[in-house]
This record gives structure tokens, sequence and C-alpha cells, in this order.
């Protein structure tokens, strides 16, 4: 069993001038950071590449390639523009969101392929805001959802669970009326961007597929155990994938400021080695995580559940934020789970 990873200098070119929390310093820092790690020399690297265009015609409009193509495609040197409120692009752009997605596909497709590897795309700009046409919340191409219909497109079954704190509006938005992909996403709520209440489970053939997990602000470790304890995990067995893809933001850690999560490195590590419980082929894709010294050091933490392959209690010796003290989860999180467990039939 293998662990890949896969990142670049292309992904560092996508740069504002002027501030932007979504800035290339947070992958720089990652890079850093596993560099100067005993992880050295325990993965695989795997290149970037672009994503194709029958790639990208799997999940977006020819429009709205289109659209992106002549706004950034041959941008001067010094050129910058706005595609909705928070998303910004300058002349690296273009190349770092085709290599973002095109990565997330190369590597979801060798980890299907294989008999059990796992991996990891560090890419930037993130994905999981951008529907099939239109830009947002920082992200501009879905990686995650391209990556899931390439996986698909060779007949295998593919799951993606999201734990960004934010809801992952654009990859339900792409799956929700499909059926033949399903989408988990947990999430902090009310919060931005406003969609992702338990109530939201697909539509037609997309009826049951989709699966929010709203959880309130101030939710932690223990909060996000009962979750996935109670309806991720019941809810990917049942469906079987052949193949997981993660949504991997980190911004629900507690010391990052853009939410109001409680999560701590750990708690990610946790939540990693249950899914590898569930499909050892496990595919992360970075979305959010801003706060420079949390971000990476959750994801050296879920490196080293990717390359060990254990679980809590195993060798790592987790400790997820609540469980020393005994923390149970809070009520108002036991009786949404109940209900979703009501609704997804478990
Ligand atoms: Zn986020």
């Amino acid at each position: 069993m293998k662990t890949y990873l896969s990142s670049g200098e292309v992904f560092l070119g996508h740069r504002l001038v002027g501030e932007h929390p979504e800035r290339p310093e947070r992958l720089q820092a990652v890079l850093t950071a596993i560099d100067g790690s005993d992880l050295v020399g325990r993965f695989r690297w795997l290149p970037p590449r672009r994503a194709t265009d029958e790639e990208l015609l799997r999940v977006h409009t020819a429009p709205y390639l289109a659209d992106l193509r002549q706004r950034m495609g041959d941008l001067q040197p010094k050129g910058q523009g706005w595609l909705d409120p928070d998303t910004y692009y300058g002349p690296g752009t273009y190349q770092a969101a085709l290599h973002a997605a095109g990565t997330a596909c190369e590597l979801a497709l060798r980890i299907a392929e294989s008999s059990g590897d796992n991996g990891f795309a560090l890419v930037r700009p993130p994905g999981h805001h951008a529907s099939s046409d239109r830009a947002m919340g920082f992200c501009l191409l879905n990686n995650v959802a391209v990556a899931a219909a390439a996986v698909r497109a060779t007949g295998r079954r593919v799951a993606i669970v999201d734990f960004d704190v934010h809801h992952g509006n654009g990859t339900e938005e792409i799956f929700a009326r499909d059926g033949s992909v399903l989408v988990i996403s947990l999430h902090q709520f009310p919060f931005y961007p406003g969609s992702g209440a338990a109530t939201a489970i697909g539509e037609g053939n997309g009826r049951g597929f989709i699966v929010n997990i709203p959880l309130p602000e101030g939710s932690a470790g223990p909060e996000y155990k009962l979750a996935c304890k109670r309806v991720v995990l019941p809810v990917l067995r049942r469906f079987a994938p052949d193949v997981i893809l993660v949504s991997a933001g980190f911004d629900g850690h507690a010391q990052d400021s853009l939410a109001g999560m409680g999560l701590v490195e750990d708690d990610y590590a946790a939540m990693v080695a249950s899914l590898l419980a569930v499909q050892s082929r496990l595919v992360l894709v970075l979305e959010g995580g801003y706060h420079t010294s949390a971000l990476p050091a959750s994801v050296l933490s879920v490196l080293r559940v990717l390359i060990d392959a254990t679980g809590p209690g195993g060798p790592g010796g987790y400790r997820p934020s609540g469980h020393d003290a005994g923390t149970a989860a809070s009520d108002e999180v036991r009786r949404l789970l109940g209900e979703l467990q009501k609704l997804h039939g478990l």
C-alpha cells in the first residue's frame, strides 16, 4: 500500500496583489512543514497535470469554461479581477485552476485503479463552492467533482465526503439530480454559503444521495465523531463506494478565524482513519484552511494516518478534542443526528 502526494509550483501562482485569506502562503506553509518532517521519503510524488476539456465538460458547462479562458487565459502580468465578491483571479490563476482539477483527477484515477493505495492532492484554488457554471467562495473549478466524474466514467462507484467547515454547495448542485455519486457534507450551519440544511437530500434520481450534516457553531471532536458513527459511516457502508474522495478543508480548526468550530488536528486524523476503515482507496483534495500553522499541522496529522493506515488508539496515539475529559456530544447534535438517521433510513 502506497500514499501518493501531489503538489507543485503551479499552485502558488494563483495570487492577488492585496490581502486575501486564500493566499499562496497557505500551501507554502504545508509544503515547508512536510519538507521538515519525518514523513519525507515515505510517500510517492505524483506530478501535477492540467485537466482535459473532456474531464472538465463532465462537470462544467462549455460557456462557463469559455468565459474563464477568455477572462484569464492571456492575462497581462499585472492583470487581476474578480469572478464574485470573494473570488479573485490573477495571471497565474488559469493554469493553477486547470492543474488543480487535473491533479485531483489524475490522483483519483490512480487510486481507483490501485489495490488500496491512498493520496492527498495539495492544490489550490479550492473547488467545492464552484457549481457547473459559476465561480464562488474562492473556487473556480470544482476539483473534487471533476475527479469524481472521471472515476465514475471508469464504471466505479464514488462517494464524496466534505469536511470543510463550509457547505460544499457547488458539489451538491453538480450531483443533486445524479444518483450515481454519494455526496456527504459536514459543515457549520447556519453559515456561509447559506445552503446545506439537513432536509436537502437530492432530487429526482439523486434523492437520498445528498447527505447534509449541518452542525451548530462550536461543534468539535465529540460532535464530529458522533456524526461519523451515526450517519457518515453507515451511509458510506450502505453505498459501498470503490473509492472515497474527500473535500479536505481544515477551516473547522479551533485556531481558524474564518469559522467557529473547535476541531484540532487529531480530530481530522480520527475522521480520516474512520473513512479508511470503510474504504482504503481514499483520495483527499485540499479545500479551505486559512491559519498558517493549524493548516500544516492538520495536513501532517492526516498524512501520518494515510501513510501508517492506523486508526485512533493506534501507534499515533491521537488525542482528539474533548475526549480526554470524556466530553459528550451536545444534546442539540444528538437530536440532529437522530433526525438524519430517520431521514436517510438508517
Ligand atoms: Zn471552507
